[in-house]
């Protein structure tokens, strides 16, 4: 699993569903959106409760109605965030 497993997890996310992590199949992704509140453009960072497995998806659009912290908060980027094991682009 890569990438893409990820970035499909991310759009499955944005549309309400609750998702399951893509590498090991039992935990729930989770996401921190961080992005330009001028723009609504910014990075996605998805992780798994179980696993620790992830992904960090960059240049990507907020819809209206997706709540994001501003990327130049540093410190509310990183709240809530664990360490995640990046998984290799593909
Ligand atoms: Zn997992």
């Amino acid at each position: 699993m890569g990438y893409q497993a990820w970035l499909t997890a991310y759009l499955a996310k944005l549309s309400g569903k609750e998702v399951r992590c893509p590498e090991c199949g039992v935990g729930a992704v989770n996401w921190k959106l961080a992005g330009d509140p001028a723009t609504r453009f910014g990075y996605a960072i998805l992780w798994c409760s179980h696993c620790g497995k992830g992904s960090h998806l960059s240049r990507v659009k907020f819809p209206e109605g997706i709540e994001f912290v501003s990327m130049f908060d540093v410190d509310a980027v990183a709240a809530g965030v664990p360490e995640i094991q990046l998984v290799d682009e593909d």
